[in-house]
């Protein structure tokens, strides 16, 4: 595997009993590299991202991020079950930002953001706060650091989200239609850090129904639909010349 890829992906399948949600996924990100993903609901976005980050186990093909094999043991070319531990260690370094900002609401922007180095990482108070500022002041949001989320508006409390993903200094972000539960005039500065991150180099895979976004910023988009990659090429390509009707059908409506 060349030491410039990041995530490979190779024949993924995931059932919920007999439905078959993603159906021979094949897929390689490489570092620095950031992928929108597209297509409608019901297709597989949501759950290839949570394969990619061991919230959702897979029982088909392989999925390597670094190298690491994600979710299982190999031995005898047969899957094992990894322990815990190991699990909640590789999750530790792949970022997510959901549609829903779940941050804790009884806890500070400042104390989200800690909560993680301080109890998982076991960075020192001191250290993990001086670092959660540097990160409030990177989302635009120093001056919120006391802020509780029920008094930040949602375009805030996503970015605090975000700088609480970033603040476990992860190897790949993932983000699940970040924008999606935001009122729209809060859209584009969740866009901007996002923007932000990826020219700093971030390899990122955003699932997203913003198709400007999408031609903006990603190298590569994927257009998903039952439980397949249709279709994957510079966003040049894809949004101007899709190759398949379905692509096609898609674009037509939200673009
Ligand atoms: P998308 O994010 O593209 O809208 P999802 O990955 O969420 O799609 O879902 C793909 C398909 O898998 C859908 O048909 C959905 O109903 C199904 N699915 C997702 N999660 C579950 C689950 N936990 N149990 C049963 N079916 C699920
Ligand atoms: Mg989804």
């Amino acid at each position: 595997m060349p030491n410039d890829v990041l995530v490979e992906i190779k024949g993924l399948q995931k059932h919920f009993q007999s439905f078959l949600a993603l159906a021979g996924v094949d897929l390689t990100i490489r570092k620095g590299e950031v992928l929108c993903v597209i297509g409608p609901s019901g297709s597989g976005k949501s759950t290839l991202l949570r394969c990619i980050n061991n919230l959702e186990t897979y029982d088909g093909g392989r999925l390597y991020v670094e190298g690491d094999l994600i979710g299982y043991r190999e031995k005898n070319g047969a899957l094992w079950e990894m322990p815990e531990g190991a699990i909640a260690r590789q999750r530790r370094s792949i970022g997510m930002v959901f549609q829903r900002f779940n941050l804790f609401r009884h806890k500070t922007a400042l104390q989200n953001i800690t909560e993680g180095p301080i109890h998982v990482n076991g960075i020192s108070p001191k250290k993990a706060r001086e670092e959660a500022l540097l990160l409030l002041r990177r989302v635009g949001l120093e001056d919120r650091a006391d802020s509780y989320p029920d008094n930040m508006s949602t375009g805030q409390q996503q970015r605090v989200a975000i700088a609480r993903a970033l603040a476990m200094k992860p190897k790949l972000m993932l983000f699940d239609e970040p924008t999606s539960a935001l009122d729209p005039e809060l859209v584009g500065e969740v866009l901007q850090v996002m923007r932000d991150l990826a020219a700093e180099g971030m390899t990122m895979v955003v699932v997203t129904h913003e198709i400007g976004f999408a031609q903006e910023v990603a190298d590569r988009i994927a257009f998903m639909d039952g439980g397949r990659i249709v279709e994957c090429d510079t966003p040049e390509s894809l949004l101007k010349n899709p190759k398949t009707e379905r692509t096609r059908n898609f674009l037509q409506n939200v673009w």
